[in-house]
C-alpha cells in the first residue's frame, strides 16, 4: 500500500470533515483501488470461502476509539478481498457487466463528497437543473424520440435501478386504470410480459399491489428468437378482456438477461395502444448500445412507448448505481407519486421537484457521475468502448463456431455469446422445445461451467430454460482486452477437452 501515513491524532478535537485528513485518506483509498485494478486480473474471480468465513475474522463488537485509514484498508486487503467476487476483474462474464471507470470513480465522489439532497427544485437547483439536462443527453446520444425528452414534452429522472422504475411506472399505470375503471376492479388488473422478462417486473408488480396470477408471462419460442410474440400477445389480452380482465401495462425488453434478445418494440407499442395499456420497455443492459447508431434498429418503434428505462451502471462505465427512466408524460407520474408535506414548499408548474419522479424523497446527486462521465470521455469514446466489447464478443463467438464441439444457442446481438456444449456424437438436428439428447447436452455443459468457473481463471454463468441448459459469457468489464478472450477460449477447450476424454466422446471432424 502507499506510503502516506494517516495523520490521525487522538489529542486533536473531533472533526470528521478535516481537509488536511481528507487530502490524505483519500489518496491512500485512491492508491489502494489504483493497486487493485493493476492486480486484479491475477486474483481467482471467485472467492474460494465457506459461510462464516469473515464473521470469525471480525470482532463482534464496535470499536469504541478510533483506527487508522491504514489499519482499515489492510484489513480490506486481508478480510475482505480475499471473500469478494471481483466484478472489475477482467475475467468476469457472468451476468452482465456492471462497468466502472475513472470518470465514474470520480463523479461517485462529487456526488458523495458534495452530498447535496435534491428532493425538490428549490432544494438544491442545480441539482435538479443538471439531472434535467444529462437526462436530455443521454436521450439525444440514444437518439429517443424527442417525445421522451424536457425538450419534447417529456421528461426523465436518475432513479437507482430498473426495480424502481418499473413499480413507479406500474404505479402510474394502474393509478390510471383504477381512475378509468374504479377501484373495485383492483383485482382485475393484469400486467403482460414474456417469461424472458426480469424478474424485476414480478417483484415490482407485487410491490403495486397486482395479484400474481395476473402477471402474464408469454412464452417465447425458439422460431421468435425469444422475443415477445406481439400475436400470441394480443391474443391473450383479447380474451382477458372478455373474460372482464383490465390490461394496464405492457413491459418489453430490449437485451433480455438469459439470451439478449429483443422484443418486437413496434408491434408490441400497436398491442399496448390498442387496449390502453402503459408500455414500457426495459433496456437495463442493451440500452447502452444504442449510443451507437448501427444498434438503433432494436429501438425500433420506441416512439410508442410510454416510458423507457436503462442502467448505464451496467455498460457505460458509470459505476453503480443509475438507472435513466424517461417518460412521454411525466405528469401521470408525478399524479401517482406526488405527496405533499406542509414542510415542504410546493413547487411551481415549471419546476421539476424529483422527489414525485420517484419512490423515496432524498435522493442521491447522480447527475454529477453521469456529467462526469460523458464530458470526460465524450460520446466518440464511450461509443469506442462499446463497439469494443461487441468485436471481442463478436471474436469469442467466432472461435466457438470454430470448434464443433460447440453450439451457439442464440445469435449474438450485443457482447453477450449463449453457448453450449455438444455431447451427441451424431448429427441430431437440435431445438429447444424437443429434448434431442438436450439433457445429456445440459449435463456436459453444467459440468464445464463449473470447472471452468472453480479454476478460479474466469467466472461464466448459465442458465436452463426447459430442458435445455447453456452458458452465458457476457463480455464487457472494463478491463478486459483481446488477450483475456483468447485466454477464456483456450480454458474452455482444455476444459473441454477432459471433458470428452472423461465422458469418453468423439466428435467427427
Ligand atoms: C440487470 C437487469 C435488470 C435488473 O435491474 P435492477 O436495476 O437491478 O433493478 C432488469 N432488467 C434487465 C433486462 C436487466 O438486464
Amino acid at each position: 500500500m502507499g506510503s502516506l501515513s494517516s495523520p490521525v491524532d487522538s489529542t486533536k478535537p473531533f472533526n470528521p470533515i478535516d481537509p488536511t485528513e481528507l487530502v490524505v485518506e483519500s489518496s491512500l483509498v485512491t492508491n489502494f483501488i489504483a493497486e487493485y485494478y493493476q492486480t486484479l486480473e491475477h486474483r481467482p474471480v471467485q472467492p474460494d470461502v465457506t459461510p462464516g468465513f469473515l464473521t470469525v475474522q471480525l470482532p463482534s463488537e464496535a470499536p469504541l476509539a478510533s483506527e487508522s485509514v491504514e489499519s482499515i484498508l489492510q484489513d480490506v486487503y486481508d478480510k475482505i478481498l480475499p471473500g469478494l467476487t471481483h466484478w472489475q476483474s477482467p475475467n468476469f462474464h457472468a451476468y452482465f457487466p456492471i462497468t466502472c471507470s475513472n470518470a465514474g470513480l470520480l463523479g461517485e465522489m462529487l456526488c458523495s463528497g458534495l452530498n447535496v439532497v435534491g428532493f425538490a427544485w428549490s432544494a438544491s437547483p442545480a441539482a435538479t437543473e443538471l439531472e434535467q439536462v444529462v437526462v436530455d443527453w443521454m436521450g439525444k446520444m440514444m437518439g429517443l424520440p424527442q417525445g421522451l425528452l424536457f425538450s419534447g414534452g417529456g421528461g426523465g429522472v436518475l432513479q437507482g435501478s430498473t426495480c424502481e422504475a418499473v413499480v413507479c411506472t406500474l404505479a402510474a399505470a394502474r393509478d390510471r386504470a383504477l381512475e378509468r375503471v374504479g377501484d373495485d376492479m383492483f383485482n382485475k388488473l393484469v400486467v403482460y410480459c414474456s417469461d424472458q422478462t426480469h424478474f424485476s417486473l414480478k417483484k415490482g408488480s407485487k410491490l403495486v399491489g397486482i395479484r400474481p396470477a395476473n402477471v402474464k408471462a408469454i412464452k417465447t419460442t425458439k422460431n421468435n428468437e425469444y422475443g415477445l410474440c406481439p400475436t400470441d400477445l394480443r391474443d391473450l389480452v383479447a380474451s382477458d378482456v372478455k373474460a372482464g380482465f383490465i390490461p394496464i401495462y405492457l413491459c418489453g425488453t430490449i437485451g433480455t438477461t438469459a439470451f439478449g434478445a429483443v422484443d418486437p418494440i413496434r408491434e408490441l407499442g400497436k398491442v399496448a395502444r390498442e387496449f390502453n395499456m402503459w408500455f414500457h420497455v426495459d433496456a437495463a443492459y442493451a440500452g447502452s448500445a444504442c449510443i451507437c447508431p448501427e444498434f438503433r434498429n432494436y429501438m425500433d418503434g420506441v416512439e410508442l412507448v410510454d416510458s423507457f428505462s436503462t442502467n448505464p451502471h451496467k455498460w457505460l462505465l458509470s459505476n453503480m448505481d443509475c438507472c435513466f427512466l424517461w417518460l412521454s408524460d411525466p405528469k401521470r407520474l408525478i399524479n401517482s407519486l406526488a405527496a405533499e408535506a406542509n414542510y415542504l414548499e410546493g413547487g411551481n408548474e415549471t419546476m421539476v421537484d424529483y422527489k414525485d419522479w420517484q419512490i423515496a424523497v432524498s435522493r442521491r446527486f447522480r447527475a454529477i457521475k453521469l456529467w462526469m462521465v460523458i464530458r470526460r470521455y465524450g460520446i466518440t469514446n464511450l461509443m469506442s468502448h462499446i463497439r469494443s466489447d461487441v468485436s471481442m464478443a463478436k471474436r469469442f463467438e467466432e472461435l466457438m463456431l470454430s470448434d464443433r464441439r460447440f453450439e451457439v444457442v442464440f445469435p449474438r446481438k450485443f457482447s453477450l455469446v449463449c453457448f453450449k456444449l455438444r455431447g451427441n456424437k451424431d448429427d441430431v438436428p437440435e431445438s429447444v422445445d424437443e429434448d434431442c439428447g438436450l439433457s445429456r447436452d445440459s449435463e456436459l455443459t453444467r459440468e464445464l461451467m463449473a470447472s471452468v468457473n472453480s479454476s478460479g481463471k474466469a467466472f461464466l454463468s448459465g442458465v436452463t430454460i426447459g430442458s435445455l441448459f447453456f452458458i452465458r459469457c457476457a463480455i464487457g468489464a472494463t478491463l478486459t482486452e483481446d488477450r483475456h478472450i483468447e485466454g477464456l477460449w483456450k480454458l474452455i477447450q482444455e476444459k473441454a477437452d477432459e471433458i470428452c476424454v472423461d465422458h469418453d466422446l468423439e466428435f467427427r471432424v
